[in-house]
């Protein structure tokens, strides 16, 4: 399987602008903002989608979760509020078929979500 955008940019072999980085688990600012604030943070593991996830990987998904808040309030929107958005499938707009979690802050969110 060809490596995704994201398995790149992991590996350090495309460029981006990190914000956090552990031994599961990355978060880089979305190349594509739409908000003032826009992070991805995404497994290490090249889960495609939330639909493949496994119970192998329960504990991975528990930290994605616990990270994105913590990388949330590390870019100031933990009492202003922020979104996370997980888009699954064709319906949902998934462009990149390797797990991520959207963090999106800085102004005011609509719902429903278009
Ligand atoms: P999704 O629609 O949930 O699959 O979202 C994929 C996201 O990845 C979009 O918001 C894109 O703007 C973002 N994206 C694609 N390529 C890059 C890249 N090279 N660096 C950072 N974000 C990217």
């Amino acid at each position: 399987m060809a490596k995704t955008i994201f398995e790149k940019i992991i590996a350090r072999e495309s460029p981006a602008r990190f914000v956090y980085e552990d031994e599961l688990v990355a978060a880089f600012h979305d190349i594509n903002p739409q908000a003032p604030v826009h992070v991805l943070v995404v497994p290490k593991k090249p889960i495609p989608r939330i639909a493949e996830a496994t119970q192998e990987d329960k504990e991975l998904l528990g930290h994605l979760l616990l990270k994105a808040a913590e990388v949330a309030e590390k870019l100031g929107l933990k009492h202003t509020g922020y979104r996370l958005v997980i888009n699954n499938g064709p319906d949902a707009g998934e462009a990149v078929p390797h797990l991520h979690c959207h963090i999106l802050g800085g102004r005011r969110m609509h719902w429903p979500p278009g």
